[in-house]
C-alpha cells in the first residue's frame, strides 16, 4: 500500500500523505501537508484529527514540518463522554531531524535523533 519515496519517507494511505519511521515508538507516523485535500469518507473524529495538517517544506529527504507531529492514544471518556487522550509521541521534524519532546512516553524523549531509513 505505502510506497518509498526516498530512503526516509513513504507515501502514505487514505490519511496520510508520507510516512517516516519513528525510532522512538518504532512505529510509521504521517503527515499531510496543507495542499493535499481532505479524503471523503472520514468519521467526525478522524476530520478533526485530519484537520491538523502540516507546512512541509517538500524535502523527501531531509523534511522539516511545522508544527509538531503529536501522537495521542485515546484511553477512555470523561464524565461528560468527551474522549481522553493521552500522549504517546511529541516531536519536532525539522531538517531530517526528529526532536522528540520531554512529553513522549518513550526512551528516546528529549533526544534529537536522525530520521531513520524507512
Ligand atoms: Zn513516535
Amino acid at each position: 500500500m505505502s510506497e518509498k519515496i526516498s530512503s526516509r519517507l513513504q507515501s502514505g494511505n487514505s490519511s496520510f500523505e508520507r510516512l517516516f519511521f519513528c525510532p522512538g515508538c518504532k512505529n510509521a507516523h504521517g503527515f499531510r501537508s496543507k495542499e493535499w485535500p481532505m479524503p471523503k469518507g472520514l468519521s467526525k473524529e478522524a476530520i478533526k484529527l485530519f484537520q491538523n495538517k502540516w507546512s512541509w517544506n517538500g524535502d523527501i529527504e531531509k523534511p522539516t514540518l511545522t508544527p509538531s507531529i503529536h501522537i495521542v492514544k485515546k484511553i477512555g471518556l470523561d464524565k461528560n463522554n468527551n474522549p481522553i487522550y493521552q500522549t504517546i509521541c511529541h516531536s519536532f521534524v525539522r531538517q531530517g531531524m526528529i526532536h522528540f519532546l520531554n512529553d513522549c512516553k518513550h526512551d528516546l524523549k528529549g533526544k534529537t535523533v536522525e530520521l531513520p531509513n524507512f
